[in-house]
């Protein structure tokens, strides 16, 4: 008998990201691919030159399991510098594959069968997944448009003696919020004297515009010693460095926390690629101001990109943070916003995320996400074309 295994998914509501697929459409119909979040400019000429010079060295088998040391040391030290944290390079940090696996490695590591995670809606792509294949249950919280602020009373009432974790991400993708101070204090107030571990997402952590809420400030988990010590603290330098395909990120933690990490991680990926670490670690030591830059750098082209659109149909959000831009259609369409994307992209020419691909019951609320980290000429040639819609 020659018949196939029986499967039942483990993700039967799963199917392919939502960035993949619009990526494909855009490719497939030559649009401009304002949709997945990726620069479409160069890294700096350093950066490049750097891994050529450590593959030519020989840095080409494993690593430290942790990462390499002078690229924790830059880690630690810029978290001390910008947050005033201390973490230890030994026992508190580790290099990850990009975000997701940090993010997917903290829900393995904390997450049994039964526990709750708090997450907010919309809700980053790869949350929900991770936490159910860990046999988890997501507690969702809605924020909600226009300003996408957490309500702390919902989330009061979403805790319960199940919750094991909450999952914040700040900025925030895909609606540009920026959580503030009061946030912060709201957040530490509920989780004081329980067991709930905090996993923040904090890969837009340099996209925080001075004209927003938080006047720049980037509110890490990291700045507070009272959230510090329950926290999963995760950046991504391919947000930072425009270098989104090489996959390297860091998790910082306190050492209990992090030597739970570490179990999975060692298991997950063991370690991520070498070259690449010991590249960033001269590149951050050579550039330190890079990073405060980018600020400043995106809130250019978030400026540029709106007065493109200024004689649209589209009605901008306000962006405080992140690179990417959300915008209303309810003077150009009644589509739902996954048809209303496909259109766009097919016949107008221009790719981007529709916002209910981020929210877990699929509500619409009419609200797509354009990314704005591309050339000012890709920005100008996408603002013709959708002042024509
Ligand atoms: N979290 C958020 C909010 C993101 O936007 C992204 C990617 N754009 C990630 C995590 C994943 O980052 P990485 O590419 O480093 O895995
Ligand atoms: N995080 C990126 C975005 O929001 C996409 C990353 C991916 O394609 N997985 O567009």
């Amino acid at each position: 008998m020659n018949s196939l295994p029986r499967l039942p998914s483990r993700l039967p509501q799963v199917g392919t990201t939502i960035f993949t697929v619009m990526s494909r459409l855009a490719t497939e119909h030559g649009a401009i691919n304002l949709s997945q979040g990726f620069p479409d400019f160069s890294p700096h000429a350093l950066l490049l030159e750097r891994v050529a010079h450590h593959m030519a060295m020989g840095a080409n088998q494993y690593p430290p399991m942790a990462g390499v040391l002078p690229l924790r040391e830059v880690i630690a030290e810029k978290l001390e510098t910008l947050y005033g944290a201390h973490y230890d390079v030994e026992t508190e940090i580790t290099v990850t594959a990009g975000a997701t696996q940090a993010i997917f490695t903290a829900i393995a590591a904390c997450v049994r069968s039964g526990d709750e995670v708090i997450v907010f809606a919309p809700v980053y792509d790869s949350y929900l997944p991770a936490i159910a294949l860990q046999g988890g249950t997501a507690r969702v919280v809605n924020l909600r448009p226009p300003a996408f602020r957490p309500d702390w009373t919902e989330v009061a009432a979403a805790i319960g003696p199940r919750t094991r974790m909450i999952i914040l991400n700040t900025p925030h993708n895909p609606t540009g919020t920026v959580w503030t101070l009061a946030d912060m204090a709201d957040l530490g107030r509920l989780v004081r004297d329980t067991d709930i571990v905090l996993l923040g997402d904090e890969v837009y952590e340099h996209i925080v515009f001075a004209d927003g809420p938080t006047a720049g400030r980037h509110e890490s988990l990291a700045r507070y010693a009272e959230l510090r010590e329950r926290s999963f603290v995760v950046s991504s330098f391919g947000k930072t460095f425009h270098i989104t395909g090489w996959k390297v990120a860091y998790c910082a933690a306190p050492a209990a926390l992090m030597a739970e990490f570490r179990k999975a991680h060692q298991f997950i990926v063991f370690t991520v690629h070498h070259p690449s670490q010991l590249a960033l670690a001269d590149f951050m030591r050579a550039e330190p101001g890079f990073a405060a830059e980018l600020a400043n750098f995106y809130r250019q082209k978030r400026d540029f990109f709106r007065q493109q659109l200024a004689g649209s149909r589209f009605e901008l959000l306000p962006c405080d943070g992140t690179y990417f831009q959300l915008a209303r259609y309810d003077k150009i369409s009644a589509q739902p916003d996954a048809e209303f994307v496909r259109w766009l992209t097919i016949e107008k020419g221009v790719a981007a995320i529709p916002v209910s691909a981020f929210m877990p019951d699929g509500s619409d609320h009419g609200l797509i996400r354009f990314c704005f980290a591309k050339n000012d000429a890709t920005l100008a040639a996408a603002g013709e074309k959708l002042r024509a819609v």
